[in-house]
């Protein structure tokens, strides 16, 4: 599956939250999306995955321009996987419902094979002992582990990850990343908006680096670190490695 921006804007009011985007997608391997506050990765992340349609440009899917049309974003949603900052876990079900749910309700599955499924999944993030339990009685990182999980529950081919970690102290934030490097490992394409740029730079791939909501720069993450290519970038860094330090 390819996803492409072309020239694409987004406006609330009269602002511009991005503009002028064009970018692809890789194929296997990660795309970071890296910039300041406010400067537009979760716009451009919401575009490219259809939950929201641009003003200006397009969002090609497989070569054809994503329509408008409510059914054929919810079709382009369904072919990929969505994990936001909090989670987005529902409150009243328990960690193996919030798999099975989605995977009966959008994807057609019957309950025995959501059920081995959800199953499978919570065995890999480590988290079978907790499958009765529901978010307010798993930890943080547990609860991005779920929702990893449940991201995957119907093997999208690319995941879409906006700032993933952003609301966990650093062990929880480390479980999370190691289960996020095993999703890599098996051959998923990362769509990633992070701050975690330690963790940006160990999964490599391509950086997309937005700056005053256009793409300033796009290239690979080892050249974005090793030798940032732009003074922005250079400006970028240094205040992300003082709010680390
Ligand atoms: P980032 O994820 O990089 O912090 P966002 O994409 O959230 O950036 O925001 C880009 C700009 O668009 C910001 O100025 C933000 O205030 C604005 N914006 C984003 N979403 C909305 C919205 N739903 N309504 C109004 N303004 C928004
Ligand atoms: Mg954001």
């Amino acid at each position: 599956m390819q996803i492409e921006a072309r020239n694409a804007g987004r406006c609330y009011g009269d602002q511009w939250a991005i503009r002028n985007i064009s970018l692809r997608i890789p194929s296997h391997e990660p795309l970071l999306l890296l910039g300041s506050s406010g400067g537009g990765k979760s716009t451009l992340l919401r575009l490219l995955a259809g939950l929201e349609i641009p003003q200006e440009g397009q969002i090609l899917v497989d070569g054809n321009p994503l329509s408008a049309n409510e059914s054929d974003l919810r079709t382009h949603r369904r072919r990929l996987g969505f994990v936001f900052q909090d989670g987005n876990l529902f409150p009243h079900l328990n960690a193996e419902e919030n798999i099975t749910l989605p995977l009966i309700r959008a994807h057609g599955f019957s309950r025995s094979d959501a059920k081995t499924r959800a199953h499978t999944l919570l065995e890999r993030f480590q988290l079978l002992s907790h499958i009765r339990h529901r978010p307010s009685e798993l930890s943080g990182g547990q609860r991005q582990r779920v929702a990893l999980a449940r991201a995957m529950g119907h093997d999208p081919e690319i995941l879409v990850l906006d700032e993933p970690t952003s609301a966990l102290d650093p062990e929880m934030t480390g479980e999370v990343m190691d289960a996020l490097e095993t999703i890599r490992g098996s051959g998923k394409t990362l769509v990633l908006a992070t701050h975690a740029t330690g963790f940006a730079r160990h999964l490599g791939g391509q950086v997309a680096f937005l700056q005053n909501h256009r793409l300033h720069w796009m290239g690979a993450t080892r050249q974005f670190f090793d030798a940032p290519p732009t003074e922005e970038s250079r400006t970028y860094l240094s205040r992300i490695h003082r709010e680390e330090s």
